[in-house]
């Protein structure tokens, strides 16, 4: 097994398939940064899924055995879900979890449950039609995402997360709605922290919400129940609703930093591998 100079085990390998969007976040890819002038990487400098394949083999008898399909929008990469197919025939794999942003999930949904992805998570930063325009760059409507989760959960993903980016000003005074509305189903929200993921966005502490204020927020209506971890180095603290009625978690990546109990390695499209995400340098 790899350790790290820090001792923290590699258990989770996170794999950009794509580094290209058709959402533009300003948090993220704001449109004036990754205009038409920006150049994404060409097509044939993206890992193929055999390379893909073979890092991955490569990586199990390391430790990792948590695959997380993400981008860039990784539904854009055509044929994700033969990637999906291969990399569950891969011993040693035991999860294989995707992050979409949504817009295209409706129509790939039932291909990536057959071919066997385990876990989705579905980004969703408000219910409000005009905000949700405001922040992702006009491309997306909420409810084509919500629409999507309910085509998800038909094929037969059970437990979906969502994640909420919570911006000061922005979104923060819509939260309750989603908490109104992903409570008391099996769907599990998450507020994470406002980033600066040094792209351009703009970030200054003053935009962040914490996450001690959202909790304190959800507890006016809903009193809360701190949860255990699932396993050791889970980001989200977790939260159950007292009266029984589901959870909700907080990524605090900016409060309360969690690097101490990371086990993440990141793989860009184009092959590097970064062992943090705020990393400028990769190694090929
Ligand atoms: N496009 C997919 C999506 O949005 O779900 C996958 C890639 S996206 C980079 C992965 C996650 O990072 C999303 O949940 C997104 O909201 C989150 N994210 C992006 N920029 C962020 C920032 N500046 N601060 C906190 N979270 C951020
Ligand atoms: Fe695209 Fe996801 Fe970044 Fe938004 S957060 S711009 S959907 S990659």
């Amino acid at each position: 097994m790899l350790n790290d100079k820090y001792h923290r085990p590699l258990h989770d390998l996170r794999i950009s398939v794509i580094d290209r969007c058709n959402f533009r976040c300003r948090y993220c890819m704001p449109e004036e940064e990754f205009s038409k002038k920006y150049t994404f990487l060409k097509k044939n400098d993206w890992l193929s899924f055999n390379e893909i394949l073979r890092l991955v083999k490569i990586f199990v008898p390391l430790g990792v055995s948590k695959v997380r399909l993400t981008g860039g929008e990784p539904l854009l990469r055509p044929d994700l879900n033969q990637l999906i197919r291969s990399l569950n025939n891969i011993p040693g794999i035991d999860d294989i979890a995707l992050t979409t942003n949504g817009l295209l999930l409706a129509e790939q949904a039932q291909k990536l449950h057959d071919a066997g992805l385990h876990r989705l998570t579905i980004s969703l930063d408000t219910l409000d039609e005009k905000i949700f325009a405001q922040m992702n760059g006009g491309k997306g409507e909420v409810k084509n995402i919500l629409a999507a989760i309910k085509t998800a959960e038909k094929v037969g993903f059970k437990s979906i997360k969502i994640n909420t980016v919570v911006q000061k000003g922005i979104n923060d005074h819509t939260l309750m709605d989603l908490v109104e509305y992903f409570r008391a189903t099996p769907h599990v929200i998450r507020f994470i922290e406002y980033m600066d993921v040094g792209n351009c966005n703009h970030w200054d502490m003053t935009s962040v919400v914490s996450s001690a204020e959202i909790i304190k927020q959800i507890r006016q209506k809903y009193p809360l129940k701190e949860l255990a971890p699932n396993y050791d180095g889970e980001v989200a603290e977790r939260y159950a609703f007292a009266d029984g009625k589901g959870e909700v978690g907080f990524v605090s990546s900016v409060t309360q930093p969690f690097c101490g109990s990371c086990s993440r390695a990141r793989l860009s499209t184009d092959g590097k591998i970064y062992t943090c995400l705020f990393a400028e340098n990769g190694t090929d």
